[in-house]
């Protein structure tokens, strides 16, 4: 068989996907995306010739959900001709517009859209690399043309997306059946706080007036500590303890709520999301039925979260135990979570 090495490159900033990460370092399925760009692949080019192949593939990485057939339609072309790409003909109506009205409908006959693999008879590819560097180019196939060779079209698959903006990475995430079988996750918490001399108390990230302040090297916020402590359960993150020692100085009166935002950016980090929460404080004292519009607000706010996705809710312990002698309050948190569906791990 002709030696053919596949050059799959990785560049670009992934500007346009936002966010902290780059898009071809964001998770799709467990594999990262990849995206090349013209000098990328000439440099791939000089890296492999030493290797001698005969025959090349150059592929898109931002074209993670390229399927093996038409690898191999692409492949066998170059049996017989120089150059082959993947490509999809146009079914769409092509309108040009200016200012948002249609000045001109474009005749779509023999028009394609280039995909990717194209593959190539390697040393006509990298002397026409070799001959336009500096200039730019939108594809391989370009350069071909431009260096004179002949390229055949190939049928490609029409899921063979390119990932250029977040909308493609949900669906390519529905595509590989991520949208219909997430991995949804439930993680629990609880936590308590002594009741001490004061005159102010924080819940759920909302400070209201009580006769009684909790006490805790934080701001003994017990809503935020079970919270934070279910979200991290849910991605197997630890606990708060673990992220947050209380033997640290630092964290001495600190907003718990910076806590929370820790173990979001996590699940976030991770391409999930919070679905739902429900917590449940135990105390006799104080009531927590006139705090819970403001408490809802204020976890919507921290949370990005809907106030329906959101449950506060309240019980004494009828004077059993120290919630019932008025020693402290306990809190109880559960969440769920919503994860990329990663089909080497289940
Ligand atoms: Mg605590």
């Amino acid at each position: 068989m002709t030696p053919c090495i596949a050059l799959i490159v990785a560049a670009g900033e992934g500007e346009r996907f936002g966010g902290a990460i780059p898009k071809q370092y964001q998770d799709l399925a467990g594999s990262p995306i990849l995206r090349r760009s013209q000098d990328s692949v000439r440099l791939g080019l000089e890296a492999i010739e030493k290797q001698k192949p005969q025959l090349v593939m150059i592929h898109d990485a931002a074209r993670p959900l390229i399927d093996a057939e038409t690898i191999q339609r692409v492949r066998e072309a170059l049996d017989t001709h120089d150059a082959a790409i993947a490509a999809k003909p146009l079914v769409d109506t092509l309108k040009r517009g200016e200012n948002d009205i249609i000045k001109e409908t474009i005749d779509r006959t023999n028009l394609w859209q280039a995909h990717t693999p194209q593959g190539f008879r390697f040393s006509p590819i990298l002397e026409a690399h070799r001959s336009v560097q500096g200039r730019s180019f939108t594809d391989d196939a370009a350069v071909a043309e431009h260096a004179g060779m002949r390229v055949t079209l190939i049928p490609s698959n029409p899921d063979n997306l390119k990932l250029t903006n977040p909308d493609d990475l949900d669906r390519a995430r529905r595509l590989l059946g991520m949208g219909a079988l997430p991995d949804v996750r439930t993680g629990f918490g609880f936590d308590v706080h002594r009741f001490a001399p004061g005159n102010s108390i924080t819940l759920c990230g909302h400070t209201f007036a009580h006769d009684q302040s909790l006490e805790g090297h934080s701001d003994a916020d017990a809503g935020l500590h079970a919270l934070t402590d279910a979200i991290l359960g849910a991605i197997g993150e630890g606990d708060i303890g673990v992220h947050f020692p209380p033997s640290d100085p630092k964290w001495k009166g600190v907003d718990s709520a910076r806590f929370l935002q820790h173990a979001v950016d996590l699940l976030r980090q991770k391409g999930g999301a919070v679905s739902h929460i429900d917590i449940t404080f135990m105390c006799e004292r104080p009531k927590i039925g006139p705090q819970r519009a403001a408490m809802t607000k204020r976890l919507s706010e921290l949370l990005k979260l809907s106030p329906d996705r959101i449950g506060i809710k309240a019980t004494t312990t009828e004077g059993l135990g120290f919630t019932g002698r008025g020693e402290g309050l306990a809190a109880q948190a559960v969440v769920t979570v919503r994860l990329p569906f990663l089909p080497d791990t289940q």
